[in-house]
């Protein structure tokens, strides 16, 4: 291939032909597009032939590492023997029902199906539909108006990006659609004011309680959150804000959707996200960790109270994706969760690594330009401050986490930044030299761009 395309024309054919997701077009085409040609493990190589250390699992989403053989095996198998088939009309392939059993089992006993999508913003518009369609079979159609939080991350199709409450994607297109209201969101540093962050917890969840009665409980059909929001930041919510939301929506009879599609699948030390904050969701949208992003599958898992409801009642939900269960996708789902399981990485983040990375992450909140630095399994946050002892942000916070990344990705390491936080989230198999490598080049970066902006 390179004979055809050197690489060096890549950059050029990517700015003439190629329209990304989240880039500013502009600048990508006049800085040129990186390009990832391998992965191994934790690391990735660009076509230049430089090492990074994925310090974010591509998309918060590769669980197992790169390069497992054992997955590229289970695809080729199934490719050979059944390429493609549909899920609808009945029908079903053995990898896809079995990865249902498989993935249900992982769930808690209150999750016994799923429905499967291509992605996590299908599977957000998936539950949307269904909330909607259970509510209305059980004889509340005007329970409709869905609850979501500002600054949420759900996905970029319409029901998605809507549920989402980032302004920036509100302003293009023209969302949310209606039916979709937003509260605030749990960021004791940047919003809890004088309060603590238990008592900041508690405000926010009662947000929740207030929309409610704002709206009529008799109109409401469900409220989403992230388990810890991931794109606004890893914001960690205080300890007192999931169990006060649990009571809301059960006290007010709210569906709650946990979007697990960055927490399932042993991001925080458990398979899922509700289970680490002992909730008890009625929906839970899935993906990513799913297959560990090797190819795209997603799905919601179900809980009885609606999969009752659904299978009894409807009968016929007239909703569905070409690639809903496809069997290729499911294949390398059952190789990953199979990996996963034999690994023991769930149980490795909760009891080992994940601790060893809370105290290097953590250990960078000594840095002056560093406000605070949490995680939770393999999934950190950290806030960038102007003055840390006075809890002040900077005042224009979106260019200050870029530069952090920027010189951390310079020397080798990958981090995300939103505004003036940077994100963390390795992938499961990380080592523990390996994570002080990702400690030590971060306390790099940030030294770099506190000298910058002095
Ligand atoms: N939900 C959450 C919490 C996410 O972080 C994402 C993607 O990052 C999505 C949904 C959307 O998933 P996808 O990009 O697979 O559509």
């Amino acid at each position: 291939m390179s004979d055809t395309y050197p690489l060096s024309n890549l950059a050029a054919i990517d700015a003439a032909h190629h329209l990304h997701p989240f880039s500013d077009m502009k600048k990508l085409n006049a800085d040129g597009t990186r390009i990832i040609q391998r992965g191994e493990g934790v690391h990735i190589f660009d076509s230049h032939g430089k090492k990074y250390l994925d310090g974010f699992a591509g998309l918060w989403c590769v669980n197992i590492g790169y390069g497992r053989k054992e997955i590229a095996d289970a695809v080729a198998k199934q490719m050979n023997e059944l390429p493609y088939y549909n899920t609808f009309f009945g029908t079903t392939s053995s990898p896809t029902t079995l990865l249902a059993e498989k993935v249900t089992s992982k769930a808690g006993p209150r999750f016994n199906h799923i429905f499967f999508t291509g992605s996590g913003s299908e599977a957000n518009d998936t539950w949307f539909r269904m909330a909607r369609v259970y509510w209305a079979a059980v004889g509340k159609p005007q329970k409709k108006t869905v609850i979501a939080r500002r600054n949420g991350y759900h996905g970029s199709t319409v029901a998605g990006a809507s549920l989402g409450g980032m302004k920036y994607m509100h302003e293009q297109g023209d969302l949310p659609i209606p039916g979709i209201v937003h509260i605030g969101q749990p960021y004791w540093y940047g919003e809890g004011g004088d309060l603590t962050p238990a008592e900041f917890g508690l405000k926010v969840a009662r947000e929740l309680e207030a929309k409610i009665d704002e709206l009529g409980e008799e109109n409401v059909a469900a409220f989403v959150a992230e388990p810890i929001q991931g794109a606004a930041g890893v914001i960690i919510p205080p300890e007192t804000y999931w169990p006060e939301i649990d009571r809301i929506c059960k006290a007010r009879n709210i569906l709650l959707v946990t979007d697990e599609v960055i927490c399932g699948f042993g991001r925080l030390g458990e398979w899922f996200g509700h289970q680490y904050f002992g909730v008890e969701p009625d929906f839970a949208p899935i993906a990513k960790g799913l297959s560990s992003g090797y190819l795209p599958i997603g799905g919601v898992l179900v809980s009885d109270r609606i999969a009752d409801v659904l299978i009894n009642e409807v009968g016929d939900f007239n909703h569905g994706f070409t690639y809903s269960g496809h069997p290729v996708c499911a294949a390398a789902a059952l190789e990953n969760l199979r990996i996963i399981e034999e690994e023991k990485l769930v149980e490795r983040v909760r009891d080992d690594i994940g601790l060893y990375f809370a105290k290097k992450w953590g250990a960078l909140a000594e840095h002056d330009f560093v406000g605070e630095a949490e995680s939770i399994g393999l999934m950190g946050g950290l806030q960038l401050a102007a003055d840390k002892k006075t809890r002040t942000r900077f005042e224009k916070p979106d260019p200050i986490g870029s530069l952090v990344r920027n010189h951390a990705l310079a020397n080798g390491l990958v981090l995300r930044a939103t505004g003036d936080r940077m994100l963390a989230s390795p992938p499961l198999v990380i080592r523990h030299e390996e994570v002080d490598e990702m400690a030590r080049i971060a306390k790099l970066a940030l030294d770099a761009a506190w000298k910058e902006l002095r």
